[in-house]
């Protein structure tokens, strides 16, 4: 429930704005001249925040894409990341977003079309090649979809790009949106999954894994095309037993054809975020794991980080063919 809705200036009547008010009529209305005054400002305590935040509605001014980190790849040759929404409803322990920001409140950018004319561009500058943009780097793509009807607003732009794919990550079963419209085929929608054990401490508000199956499934049946997203790997005792009996349940129930692609990637985050959150969360047993620092990012240790790829990796090619595969390190392909 959201009891206090900021607003830049710049954006108070955008009709965005004005749907997204309405569905809180309760909410606390308060106006604000740049959103990085609530977002960024100092002494805040993102754990507290996150039990009850406010929402920000505001206006993104340039950088509408990134580039994507190598690693990030589904096939094709661009890859660019984007956020039409900072922070989650959701809170995993292994998120990165928790050390990042300061506040857990959420951002929503309701300037869509400024986004829409970047990626349009983009399209158009790298012509016949293919070009993905991922959603879903700093938020879950749909969790917050009937509010924000970002899918509503963004597909139909593809249907107008045939070189470009738009990947929609997430971990919710908010698909009331995608299930009313027709497929769009150069649309994934890639679904995160960790082992259910581990998964009932680390995600908290996340919805159960069968649900989320039974959400693909739907999905699968219009024709969407589907994406397995096994990153991060948590690590536990057990684990490969955990992961085998994730893959069997996951591809057991999904046809193969449904499946455009699955990736793979061990739990990693810079170094400061992971401080940060160690000092959010002193008493989470997560961070005590077997992790050691290289480069500047937190990980498994070598050793393992190598077993837990290379073991799930070949569980997951016992299921799909190595043209959907895409582990994080080509070594595991
Ligand atoms: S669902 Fe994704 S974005 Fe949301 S808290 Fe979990 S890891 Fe972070």
């Amino acid at each position: 429930m959201i009891n206090t809705i900021y607003i830049e200036q710049e954006i108070v009547d955008h009709p965005r704005t004005l749907e997204i008010c309405a569905r809180f009529p309760d909410a606390t209305l308060i106006s604000c001249g740049h959103y990085g005054e609530i977002f960024n400002r100092k002494a805040q305590n993102f754990r507290l925040q996150k039990e009850n935040p406010a929402m920000i509605l505001a206006k993104k001014h340039n950088h509408f894409l990134h580039q994507a980190p190598p690693e990030y790849g589904i096939g094709g040759e661009y890859h660019y990341y984007f956020s039409h929404m900072l922070n989650c409803i959701y809170d995993c322990r292994y998120c990165f977003l928790q050390g990042m920001y300061r506040s857990a409140n959420y951002v929503i950018f309701v300037n869509y079309e400024d986004f829409q004319a970047a990626m349009q561009e983009k399209s158009k500058e790298h012509g016949d090649k293919t070009v993905n943009f991922y959603s879903g780097y700093d938020c879950d793509s749909l969790a917050l979809d009937p509010v924000t009807r970002f899918t509503a607003e963004f597909l139909p732009l593809f249907k107008t790009l045939p070189n470009s794919w738009l990947e929609l990550r997430t971990k919710s079963t908010q698909i009331r949106g995608l299930l009313k419209m027709e497929p769009v085929p150069n649309c994934v929608v890639a679904f995160s999954f960790i082992p259910a054990e581990p998964g009932r401490d680390l995600e908290q508000g996340v919805p159960q894994l069968e649900r989320r199956l039974e959400a693909m499934l739907k999905l699968c049946n219009r024709g969407w095309k589907l994406g397995l997203r096994f990153d991060p790997l948590i690590y536990q005792p057990g684990f490969k037993k955990l992961y085998q009996e994730l893959f069997e349940t996951i591809f057991s129930q999904l046809p193969l054809a449904a499946i455009h692609s699955v990736s793979l990637g061990v739990f990693r985050m810079p170094d400061k975020f992971f401080r940060n959150i160690v000092r959010l969360y002193p008493d989470e047993k997560f961070y005590a794991g077997p992790f050691s620092s290289q480069h500047g990012m937190t990980s498994y240790q070598r050793d393992l980080e190598q077993d837990m790829m290379s073991v799930c990796a070949t569980q997951i090619l016992e299921y799909i063919p190595k043209s959907k595969f895409f582990p994080c390190d080509d070594a595991y392909r």
